[in-house]
């Protein structure tokens, strides 16, 4: 009883600090926190009911929660749950809609009118297409960004003035919209728990997501991590800045350490890894 009453406090303690923090995202966006259930006190204490045991030293406690993490036992992350309000522009919100485990309900553009909010880049994000990773941007702004930048601007300022003019010949409001550009702002409640918000972390934070992906990504592991910070330390070692090997990968990795084989290139080159495996190896170890 007395173990579960602390949990309780910690919790109360830990809403008093966190909740209604806000971090400003791109240009018109955010994310609040807006409720949350739980901390590394509840993954610890779940965790221990498999024992028959409770939470102990603190010392014990980040041991447990790294050792969840590192062995992929991940029910106990799943008792902590995070609520956050977000406005977004739309093209995030289409490739965050796509992590299916979270609950959310999103502004209705059917039932009210959509605000007159689009996302501008600023110049230096309207870089060149990437031929490496051909979903992304790369390096200088293009020659012609100030152009781009000043038209997309008039684009939106046109649809949006269509869009209010559709409305007064009395439209509906959820065929008004339909031109509306990717680049207007949403709103949506999102809520998950913390085993799938790493998940979603993993993968939105990494550097091949979209950059402005990135950028609420970010800003959401900022709001919980105070909350809790063992598990995110232990997300960190174990996933966010770890890599994964293949068997071949393996094979590779165990010469080099019996040093076996002098030439590393020449060892790459001859492991039986394809051009664009070699290539992934040589960035998981730095090369
Ligand atoms: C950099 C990047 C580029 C991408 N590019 C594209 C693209 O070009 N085109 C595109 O369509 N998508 C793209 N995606 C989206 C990607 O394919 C995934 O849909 C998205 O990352 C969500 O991952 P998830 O399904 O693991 O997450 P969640 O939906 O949160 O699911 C979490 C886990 O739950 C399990 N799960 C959930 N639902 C099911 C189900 N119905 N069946 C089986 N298992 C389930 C799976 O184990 C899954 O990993 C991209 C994602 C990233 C990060």
């Amino acid at each position: 009883m007395k173990e579960i009453i602390n949990v309780i406090e910690r919790e109360a303690a830990l809403k008093k600090e966190n909740l209604d923090r806000q971090i400003d995202c791109l240009d018109h966006g955010f994310v609040r926190l807006v409720d949350f259930m739980g901390s590394d006190s509840s993954i610890v204490q779940a965790a221990r009911v498999s024992y028959g045991k409770g939470t102990t030293s603190k010392r014990r406690d980040k041991a447990l929660i790294r050792y969840l993490l590192r062995q992929r036992h991940t029910s106990p992350f799943e008792q902590v749950e995070f609520k956050f309000h977000c406005k977004i522009p739309i093209f995030c919100a289409r490739q965050w809609v796509r992590h299916r485990t979270a609950s959310l309900n999103e502004y209705s553009g059917r039932y009210s009118e959509m605000p007159n909010e689009c996302y501008i880049p600023e110049l230096e994000r309207l870089q060149i297409q990437d031929t490496v990773n051909k979903q992304g941007s790369v390096g200088e702004q293009v020659e012609e960004a100030a152009w781009i930048k000043g038209t997309m601007q008039e684009e939106q300022t046109m649809l949006f003035a269509n869009y209010d003019s559709y409305l007064k010949t009395g439209l509906s409001k959820e065929v008004a919209r339909l031109n509306l550009p990717l680049s207007t702002y949403t709103q949506w409640y999102w809520k998950m728990d913390l085993h799938n918000l790493f998940h979603f972390l993993g993968l939105r934070m990494h550097p091949h997501a979209q950059l402005e992906m990135q950028e609420y990504a970010k800003a959401i592991y900022e709001l919980i991590k105070p909350i809790v910070p063992l598990s995110c330390e232990a997300f960190e070692d174990y996933r966010l800045n770890a890599r994964y090997f293949s068997a071949q990968e393996m094979e590779l990795i165990r010469s080099f350490v019996n040093g076996n084989q002098p030439d590393v290139d020449c060892m790459i080159r001859n492991s039986g890894l394809n051009e664009q495996e070699q290539k992934e190896f040589n960035n998981k170890i730095n090369i």
